[in-house]
C-alpha cells in the first residue's frame, strides 16, 4: 500500500481527499498512472457506477489500489429522481443553474420537499473491494440561495439547519454532508488497516 489512485482527473477533488485521508495513504489522481480518458459511467445506480469506475482503473492500469466516488440527489416526491442522472438532469451540458431550475419547476409549490444526497465510495485495496455509503437528509428550498459550494448546494437545506448548503460555511457542510460521512467511513477503514 503506497498510494491510492482516485478515479478522477479533478485536481481540486484530489487535494480535498488528501486533506482528509492523505495521512493514511497519499491520494493521487488517475492522471498519475497515465489515465486521461473519461471513465465509463453507464450503470443505472450510484453503486453500479462507482464500482464500474474503480474496476476500470484496477483492470486497465495494473491492478492498483484505487477508489471512486459517485453522488446523486434523491428527491422523495420524484421517486428518488434525479438520482443517477443528477449531473445531467437538465441536459448534457451539466449546467447547475439549469439543473436546479428544472428541479424547482418539477416540484412547483408542493410541500413534500424531502430529499437526500447519497454518496457511494468504492475502494479496491489489495484486490479487495469495499463500498462505503454516506447519506445527508434534508429538503429542497423554494428558491436558490447562497453563493458557496457547487452543484445543487443553493437549493438543498440539510436536516437541522434553516440555510442551504450554499449559505453554510465549508466546515459545517463537511461535518453533515453525504460526502463527509462516506469519507469518514473510508477513513476509519483505512486507519484500521
Ligand atoms: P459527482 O458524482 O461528484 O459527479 O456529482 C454528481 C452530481 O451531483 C453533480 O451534478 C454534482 O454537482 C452534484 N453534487 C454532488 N455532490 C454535491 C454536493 O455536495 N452539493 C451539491 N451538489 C452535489
Amino acid at each position: 500500500m503506497k498510494q491510492l489512485v482516485f478515479a478522477t482527473g479533478n485536481r481540486n477533488k484530489v487535494s480535498e481527499m488528501n486533506d482528509i485521508i492523505g495521512q493514511y495513504l497519499p491520494v493521487v489522481s488517475m492522471g498519475e498512472v497515465g489515465c486521461t480518458e473519461d471513465l465509463p459511467e453507464t450503470q443505472d445506480t450510484l453503486e453500479g457506477n462507482a464500482v464500474q469506475k474503480a474496476d476500470y482503473l484496477y483492470d486497465n492500469y495494473g491492478q492498483i489500489d484505487c477508489f471512486s466516488e459517485d453522488t446523486g440527489l434523491e428527491v422523495d416526491a420524484l421517486g428518488g429522481a434525479p438520482g443517477v442522472l443528477t449531473a445531467r438532469y437538465a441536459g448534457e451540458t451539466k449546467d447547475p443553474v439549469a439543473n436546479m431550475t428544472k428541479l424547482l419547476t418539477e416540484l412547483g409549490d408542493t410541500t413534500q420537499r424531502g430529499a437526500q444526497f447519497r454518496t457511494i465510495i468504492c475502494l479496491i485495496l489489495g484486490g479487495e473491494k469495499v463500498l462505503f455509503e454516506g447519506i445527508c437528509r434534508g429538503h429542497i428550498a423554494q428558491q436558490m440561495s447562497g453563493t458557496g459550494g457547487f452543484g445543487y448546494d443553493p437549493v438543498f437545506i440539510p436536516e437541522g439547519y434553516q440555510q442551504t448548503f450554499a449559505d453554510l460555511d465549508k466546515n459545517t457542510k463537511h461535518s453533515v454532508s453525504h460526502r463527509g460521512k462516506a469519507l469518514r467511513k473510508l477513513q476509519t477503514y483505512l486507519s484500521a488497516k
